[in-house]
């Protein structure tokens, strides 16, 4: 098994150059060999500013490469499908972008076409990959504030772009591009998926009419756990974070659901709040070691694609619940 990866870029997005352009090359021995982009100036551009030996118009370029062994897919939301379909069929291994797809047909074939092809894919949830986060599940897991009654989530922020698909196409709005984060993260902390979800969503203040920009939810997990999440792009100066409401005390991560290796973990409970001490690690590294390791023969990468489709099943329900004004039932675990 091999864990020198040549890899092929698909997408000359901002989140591979601020972050998995490097995220890769801190993986021993893995290297880039192309960046696909639909615009040659601008692939030639991204791969001058990333020292990426080659650009590309066509994906075929980079799924005919045999020294190409992995692709990251961050391309907009709408693309993603026909490309890992087509990484799979070169037998490329895949790290995805979420959302996957946008309907849960689309991405369950994704998994399915991987599956079939014998390589690996995974999902780019970086939170699960933080420090803080690592160390919040095993303090639930250790049972540090006992039996679980509610969880809030704060991730309501400013997008001082305007323009671009975030925030003016059927593939953005904040469900697909952060609420989804929210949700693979409690997903992780409480090791199941809601049975049962309620939102309501704005539009108009940062983004189109009809694509949301800012939203609350209200998620059941199993044990009758209560979820409330608040997300938005037209929130200023907010804080983020998460608290964990248990029978004993109460877990508190502040400043932790950005990209950002920081935050601080709290317990509160009778003998006052302290700080659990954390080592905080570049989350896309984390994330990009998981995948080199999986594609070694190593355990699994941080976030599957099965992640990734049952992350975005959990947001369009979300989605459609906002959209009817019904609680939808998303079958229990
Ligand atoms: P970008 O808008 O930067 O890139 C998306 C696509 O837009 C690119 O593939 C590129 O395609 C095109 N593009 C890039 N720059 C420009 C430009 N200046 N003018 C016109 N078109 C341009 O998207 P993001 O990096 O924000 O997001 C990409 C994907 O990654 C999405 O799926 C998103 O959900 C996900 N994401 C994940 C994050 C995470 O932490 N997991 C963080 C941020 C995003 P082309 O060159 O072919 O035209």
């Amino acid at each position: 098994m091999k864990n020198s990866l040549g890899w092929g870029l698909i997408g000359a997005s901002n989140v591979a150059r601020e972050w998995i352009v490097d995220a890769i090359r801190a993986q021993r021995g893995n290297h880039i060999r192309t960046v696909l982009s639909r615009d040659a100036a601008r692939g030639a551009a991204f791969a001058q500013a990333c020292d990426i030996p080659a650009s590309t118009t066509d994906l075929d370029d980079i799924l005919r490469d045999p020294m190409v062994d992995a692709v990251y897919v961050s391309t907009e939301n709408a693309l993603h499908h026909d490309q890992v379909l087509a990484a799979a069929r070169a037998g490329k291994h895949v790290l995805c972008e979420k959302p996957l797809a946008l309907s849960v047909h689309d991405a369950q074939e994704m998994v399915d076409a991987c599956r079939a092809a014998g390589v690996v894919m995974a999902t780019n949830h970086h939170l699960r990959c933080s420090a803080l986060h690592i160390a919040l599940h095993e303090h639930l897991k250790a049972g540090a504030i006992g039996r679980l009654n509610a969880v809030r989530v704060f991730h309501a922020n400013f997008l001082a772009m305007m323009g671009g698909w975030r925030l003016n196409d059927a593939g953005g709005g904040v469900f697909l591009d952060s609420t989804i984060h929210d949700v693979d993260t409690l997903r992780f902390h409480l090791d199941a998926d809601p049975t049962d979800v309620f939102a309501m969503a704005q539009s108009g203040r940062r983004g189109a009419a009809g694509v949301e920009d800012g939203i609350m939810a209200v998620l059941r997990f199993p044990d009758d756990v209560l979820v409330q999440i608040h997300g938005a792009y037209s929130v200023p100066f907010a804080p983020g974070g998460i608290s964990f409401f248990g029978e004993k005390g109460v877990l508190v991560g502040r400043d932790c659901m950005s990209q950002r290796p920081a935050g601080t973990l709290a317990l509160r409970d009778g003998d006052g709040e302290r700080d659990i001490p954390l080592v905080h690690h570049n989350l896309y590294h984390f994330a990009l070691r998981r995948f080199t390791q999986a594609v070694a023969g190593e355990g699994r990468p941080a976030a599957t694609g099965e992640d990734g489709v049952a992350s975005l099943a959990i947001v369009l329900a979300l989605k459609e619940a906002a959209r009817t004004g019904r609680q939808i039932r998303v079958g229990a675990t």
